[in-house]
């Protein structure tokens, strides 16, 4: 049995305590947070008695494996290079780190100290993506030549987090990099980006709407389009749709969780509706289902010594479209993944 340690104890926190309960093989021990309230309702709720304010007390005092790092991006760096000093393996929420050279730091950090380090880059671990990911690799339409990913929405994400509305970036640095990793996963690293960026909401400080464009490696092009400003009906939030054209055929995954391969043999369509865990709840639940299943992918791969599939070597790529797209939409131009 893993025994691991949360820090941060907030809002989507509650979904990884969860998560782990669910586990085979691990589960958290301890849990840290500088907020009394959020650390006693947390320890309070999954009966958790070791509790700490601090980070480094809690790794000296308590006999760990792994930490689950789910505080905001700022305190990211030093948290992970904490626990690589103390030996232990490492997952970390997106966004992995605020610029580049930290991100390339931890990763360094975590690999000298000989341990496992993944990010939490969940929305490729929804059981509706995972089965269009799944498909493509395996072949169901040929060689892709074209994805399109989007998230369009006009959910209320200011009042869980508050955050959102104040921070400089938004859409692409919180939601985004989730869409572009799915792009990753589907279709491979991208070698060049051109993105527009727009705010439609006054009375938030970032983006709201992004629109992306990738040509990945060996010349296939995918669209990755973001909006929290988008207001229709049925309202989608958190779904992320899909549409892949290959050689062989297409691929869809529309709303409602509906995948549909087309070849020259036909149409099939599938109902891909993720579980309703009993902890869960609509419209969240692709969400919290991918909790659970990116925490068990990070114990399996501890075990099994190999590298996850969203290990933070991996996530470095997807960090790099993000700080790409945002160059690209500041400087009017297309950005080559290299130049970040
Ligand atoms: P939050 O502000 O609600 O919670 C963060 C908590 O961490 C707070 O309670 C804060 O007191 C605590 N904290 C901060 N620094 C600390 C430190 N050094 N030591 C101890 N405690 C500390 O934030 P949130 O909305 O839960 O987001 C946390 C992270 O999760 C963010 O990086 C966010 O992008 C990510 N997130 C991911 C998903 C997803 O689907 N993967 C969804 C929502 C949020």
């Amino acid at each position: 049995m893993l025994r691991g340690g949360l820090i941060g104890c907030g809002f989507f926190a509650m979904n990884q305590l969860h998560g782990w309960r669910e586990a085979s093989r691990a589960r958290i021990v301890a849990i840290c947070d500088r907020d009394p309230a959020r650390l006693a309702e947390a320890g309070d709720t999954f009966g958790i008695a070791a509790r700490y304010d601090d980070a480094a007390r809690m790794l000296a005092e308590e006999d760990l494996d792994f930490v689950d790092i789910a505080t905001t991006v700022g305190s990211h760096r030093a948290l992970v290079e904490l626990a690589a000093d103390r030996g232990l393996h490492v997952i970390c929420q997106k966004p992995l780190a605020s610029s580049m050279d930290d991100a390339r730091a931890m990763v360094a950090a975590v690999a000298a100290a000989g341990r496992t380090f993944m990010v939490h880059e969940n929305f490729r671990w929804q059981s509706p993506i995972r089965a269009a990911i799944e498909a493509v690799r395996g072949g169901a339409i040929g060689t892709p030549f074209f994805a399109r990913a989007s998230f369009r929405s006009g959910y209320d994400v200011f009042s869980g987090q508050p955050y959102l509305a104040t921070d400089e970036r938004f859409i692409v640095q919180d939601l985004g990099i989730h869409v572009l990793d799915i792009a990753r996963a589907l279709m491979g690293d991208a070698v060049r980006i051109t993105a527009t960026m727009q705010r439609v909401n006054p009375a938030i400080r970032g983006e709201d709407v992004a629109t992306m464009l990738l040509v990945h490696d060996g010349g296939a092009t995918s669209v990755v389009d973001c909006s929290y400003a988008t207001r229709r009906q049925p309202e989608t939030f958190p779904e992320t749709l899909l549409e892949v054209d290959g050689e062989a055929g297409t691929l869809r995954l529309d709303a409602g969780y509906r995948l549909t391969v087309q070849t020259a043999e036909g149409s099939e369509t599938r109902d891909v509706t993720p579980r309703l865990a009993d902890w869960a709840e609509r419209p969240w639940f692709n969400i919290q289902e991918s909790v659970a299943s990116i925490q068990q992918h990070f114990v399996d791969c501890i075990e099994a010594g190999r590298a996850p599939e969203t290990s933070g070597a991996d996530n470095l790529s997807t960090l790099a479209l993000v700080e790409a797209a945002y160059l690209s939409a500041a400087e009017g131009r297309s950005v080559d993944v290299s130049e970040v």
